[in-house]
């Protein structure tokens, strides 16, 4: 309403009354013409005084509205009118503090997905990108494409969003290396702060896969292993009860190769034990001191009827004040042992072996070298000979007595001595095997041992 309605609605019943009066000459004409003149003034100056306080009030609730601070330009003056402009101050107060914490949930809605350790990507209604939290940009940077349009991923947000309940989907992405990705697509009702619908959630289980794998081989391979000679056991059993039951000579070869074939398969177990018995310690470095020296003179020992009966020659140079390495004996020895058979096995027969401990150049620790003359080993095979199983010639190998964990069990060792192992080989020239073993490291004098 306007200001001259506003005094129009005031002025309108006094200046009807007064006009009546002078109609009906019940009150004298001068002043009852004076009395309408200062009534229409007085409802003027009120509808002035009124529609400033009112445009005031609009003023504030236009700006609580439009969320701006309330600084108010000007005070109404009418009484009521203050009590209302202090009212609507309180809730443009209000109003600013919650949206301030609405805009403070909202970040913290993004802080959260953004710093959570698992890649995360924020789906909008439309099915779009909204967002790919650090970790994801991280973990995928370049091939969160191929993740997107991955049909696996696409056909569970799909079902995610129909069914409005958790869907996984499992990917594989071939390029630039094959990874494994697990994903789980959330949806989100009601929608997170920045109008996220569905979240979804990767994992690269590539590792874990591998390592999936590599015990079911494992298991594969040990059943392998033992199917070979225990088939053979159960044939040349038959073949005693059966065809040789009458035939001395038959069964005195039958049960040497058993013999031979029960070894075997004592020796894949003990092989086994030790492996699983060095795993379980491998973290904990060991805490003994070991003289070398001393260990491989006494081991040298017992190699002689092995050296015999390949006719090979051992040329040993120990030095003489080797350093003391960290060590466990008994695992010392079957590093020792494992290195040394190996090079009598494929050393070349009637040939040399050397076998070396040195103290190490320019580190402090000793090195073991065992160098033979065999056929050697292809270059390809040498990054794979220290894994379980893993053998150049399957066969030789097997008539050779092996196990095909020698090298595993050597790795293993020298991983928890914290030492190197390295192997060269020359095809037609022979193989060098070498481990290095750290120093065992001086007492140092602690504060209470060092005299006043
Ligand atoms: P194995 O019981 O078969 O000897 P290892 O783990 O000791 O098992 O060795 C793995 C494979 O590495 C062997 O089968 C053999 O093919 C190869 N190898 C190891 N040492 C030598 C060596 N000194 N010369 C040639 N080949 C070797």
């Amino acid at each position: 309403m306007g200001m001259l309605g506003a005094g129009a609605v005031v002025a309108g019943v006094p200046v009807a009354a007064l006009l009546f009066l002078l109609a009906m000459r019940w009150a004298p004409v001068a002043p009852t013409l004076f009395a309408i003149g200062m009534t229409v003034l007085a409802a003027m100056l009120f509808a002035l005084r009124w529609s400033r306080d009112v445009q005031v009030l609009s003023g504030t609730i236009r700006r609580v509205g439009a969320d701006e601070s309330a600084s108010q330009p000007g005070q109404p003056v009418l009484p009521g009118m203050q009590r209302l402009a202090g009212d609507l101050e309180r809730l443009a107060r209000r109003s600013a503090a919650r949206s301030a914490l609405i805009e403070q949930l909202r970040r913290a809605d993004g802080t959260v997905v953004e710093r959570l350790p698992d890649p995360l990507i924020v789906l909008a209604a439309d099915r779009s990108v909204g967002r790919a939290n650090s970790a994801a940009r991280a973990a995928f940077g370049a091939d969160m494409p191929a993740v997107l349009r991955h049909p696996e991923l696409r056909a569970a947000i799909d079902r995610a969003f129909a069914s409005e309940t958790t869907e996984t989907a499992d990917m594989t992405l071939p390029v630039p290396v094959p990874r494994e990705v697990h994903a789980a697509v959330v949806p989100m009702d009601p929608p997170i702060a920045d109008g996220g619908r569905a979240v979804v959630v990767l994992s690269d289980r590539t590792r874990e896969r591998a390592v999936e794998r590599m015990r079911a081989d494992f298991v594969a391979n040990v059943s392998h292993e033992l199917r070979t000679p225990l088939a053979s056991l159960i044939g040349f059993i038959d073949t005693l009860r059966g065809p040789a039951a009458d035939d001395p000579p038959a069964q005195q070869r039958f049960l040497a190769i058993m013999g031979e074939q029960a070894a075997r398969m004592n020796r894949l177990i003990d092989d086994l034990l030790s492996l699983s018995r060095i795993e379980l310690v491998e973290h904990q470095p060991p805490s003994g001191s070991v003289d070398l020296g001393e260990l491989a003179t006494r081991l040298i020992a017992g190699f002689e009827p092995r050296l015999r009966e390949r006719s090979v020659q051992l040329d040993v140079r120990i030095q003489g004040d080797l350093p003391a390495v960290v060590g466990d004996a008994d695992q010392l020895v079957q590093v020792l042992q494992n290195l040394l058979d190996n090079a009598v096995k494929y050393g070349r027969e009637g040939g040399t072996v050397r076998f070396e401990i040195a103290a190490a150049a320019g580190r402090a620790g000793a090195v073991i070298t065992v160098t033979d003359q065999g056929a050697g080993i292809p270059r390809e095979h040498l990054p794979r000979l220290t894994e379980r199983f893993y053998r150049v010639d399957t066969s030789r190998s097997r008539a050779a007595g092996g196990t095909g964990l020698g090298l595993a069990i050597v790795k293993h060792i020298v991983n928890r001595h914290r030492g190197q192992l390295s192997i060269e080989s020359e095809e037609g020239v022979g193989t060098t095997v070498r481990v290095w073993l750290p120093q065992t490291v001086a007492q140092r004098p602690v504060a209470s041992d060092i005299p006043a």
